[in-house]
């Protein structure tokens, strides 16, 4: 698709062609991942972080929420509940906490990979290569870290460098690639300042990037960080960061990379407590990330308000994720859920 008919798409407003589009997204889904949905239970084991990003709850500078790092023995505990409730993963997301030494991070996941034999994604931030390399030969699977935006300008005003080091994501992508790993991306959507050309590019830079595993929700403005205050930019070619607008992209994204891993997010399910998984999951996603996280430490995890199933514990969340796949006629997948050959199936 080019980039001026997927701008033109995320500016529809028409029902009946959005109709058509949650349709064509739902069949190239079908037609390339297939029914299964895949589980991947997520652990936050950290919220430390380094950076100062404008809208992360979780940015340094907030001295409202106490701070906390999981334990090995935590972790790997969480690791067996993963398996025990028949999920194929088990993601380890955390604030960019160099409190994590790269030793110690990659004797957790040995132990997990022992303890469970789960495929192993981490999310931590913007690390070495040095210790992405380690913790791949430790057995890690899979890698997520999110561009957030492809406008330049934009990324370096919401995400500032660290004293003394650029931030390169796209560089990144490109050496987990090299390491072996199965790479995830993805972007918020209505970021003020954020236009619909440059959501359009994001979209065309999943597909040229050839992302496996690709991450899309709305931004939720959190009354801790520096981009709370500019809600009403007012700027003309604003993206909202709405429901709607998080549908087009997530069926934009399916149509464009249509083998990608794409989950129906929390943040999505957040602006939609009802039914907003489920419709993520009829409009081109196919994984979800029911949350592992200990409850204590869950509340302190507030990358933005108001998380959905902030409260439920781990079974809580297994079991309504299970129902909610059930109930729109799709299955539980089995395995690890990797990506599959990107080539295209035979009919
Ligand atoms: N420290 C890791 C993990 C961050 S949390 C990293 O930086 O990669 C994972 C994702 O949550 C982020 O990449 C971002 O896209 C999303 N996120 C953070 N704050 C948010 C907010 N206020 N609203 C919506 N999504 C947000």
């Amino acid at each position: 698709m080019e980039l001026t008919a997927i701008e033109k798409w995320l500016r529809t407003e028409d029902p009946q062609a959005l109709a058509m589009l949650w349709k064509e997204a739902d069949d190239t889904r079908k037609k390339f991942v297939g029914d299964a949905v895949h589980l991947r239970g997520l652990v936050e084991i950290s919220n430390y972080c380094v950076r100062r990003c404008g809208y992360c709850g979780l940015n340094v500078t907030n001295r409202a929420i106490s701070r906390y790092r999981m334990s090995l023995e935590e972790i790997v505990e969480c690791a067996k509940m993963a398996r025990e409730l028949g999920y194929g993963t088990v993601v380890l997301q955390g604030g960019e906490d160099y409190g994590i030494t790269r030793d110690w991070m990659a004797d957790v996941i040995r132990s997990v990979k022992e303890t469970t034999g789960l495929a192993v994604t981490l999310s931590l931030g913007e690390r070495s290569r040095e210790d992405l390399n380690v913790w791949r030969q430790a057995g890690a699977d899979r890698y997520l870290l999110r561009f957030e935006t492809s406008d330049q300008t934009l990324y370096e005003k919401i995400h500032p460098s660290l004293r003394g080091r650029s931030s390169d994501r796209m560089e990144i992508l490109r050496q987990l690639r090299d390491l072996g790993y199965e790479v995830g991306s993805g972007v918020m959507i209505g970021i003020p300042g954020q236009t619909y050309r440059s959501l359009a590019e994001d979209i065309v830079t999943f597909r040229e990037m050839d992302i496996d595993m690709i991450g899309v929700g709305p931004y939720i403005p959190h009354p801790e960080t520096s981009l709370a205050s500019e809600q009403d930019s007012g700027m003309p070619d604003q993206v909202p960061n709405t429901e709607l607008m998080t549908y087009k992209v997530l069926a934009l994204t399916r149509l464009n990379c249509p083998s990608a891993n794409i989950p129906s997010t929390t943040a999505l399910a957040t602006l939609n407590k009802a039914n907003g998984r489920e419709l993520g999951l009829q409009r081109g996603a196919n994984i979800v990330m029911p949350n592992l996280t200990p409850t204590q430490y869950r509340i302190c995890y507030e990358i933005y308000p108001a998380k959905a199933c902030i409260t439920e514990n781990a079974e809580a969340c297994g079991a309504c994720m299970g129902w909610r796949i059930a109930a729109i006629g799709r299955t539980v997948g089995t395995g690890p859920g990797s990506r599959k050959s990107p080539s295209l199936p035979k009919n």
